[in-house]
């Protein structure tokens, strides 16, 4: 089975806190040469969200679903990138926000994929392979100590930050 650029419809996150919940709103993305091991971004310009090339191998939609769950957070936001302290760590709630609704994703057909892929590591290649890994991590990091995840993303955005004021000055 393969996968095309194309649309899909997410459901919006589970609410926790809050009785307001966004429509059901429709995602388009397309793959493109992202680079530098990224696999995701979303592009607000074009509101679409990108897709890097490399993940065309994929053949498990399910294994794509994650990603597409945390860019939809990013496009809920539109965010311009941190520009100081404040804006920097309401950027950093915004990327765990797009981390829960990542694993939310996952844990959602995790149960199916383990009973379609019992052996994952035969049955899959291997850009199905990392991302499957990625998922895996992911879990585990935010199971284990989200708090530590926050603090590891906020230094990245600090130093991200940084050296783009150094590039304008
Ligand atoms: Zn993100």
């Amino acid at each position: 089975m393969g996968i095309s650029s194309g649309g899909y419809v997410t459901t919006p996150p589970v609410q926790t806190t809050g009785s307001t919940s966004a429509p059901e709103t429709l995602l388009t993305w397309q793959f493109e040469a992202l680079g530098s091991g990224t696999n995701a971004r979303y592009d607000a310009e074009r509101d679409v969200i990108l897709l890097d090339s490399r993940l065309q191998a994929v053949r498990e939609p399910m294994l794509l679903a994650p990603l597409l769950a945390h860019e939809a957070v990013h496009r809920r936001y539109r965010s311009d990138p941190p520009r100081d302290e404040a804006s920097l760590q309401r950027y950093v709630e915004e990327e765990m926000e797009a981390y829960r609704a990542q694993l939310d994703a996952w844990l959602q057909v995790k149960g199916s994929f383990a009973e379609r892929y019992p052996d994952p590591a035969a049955m899959l290649n291997e850009v199905e392979r990392d991302l499957l890994s990625d998922h895996l991590q992911l879990e585990e990091a935010m199971q284990e100590d989200e708090s530590a995840l926050r603090a590891s993303r906020l230094e990245h955005y600090r130093r991200v930050m940084a050296a783009r004021q150094n590039e304008e000055r």
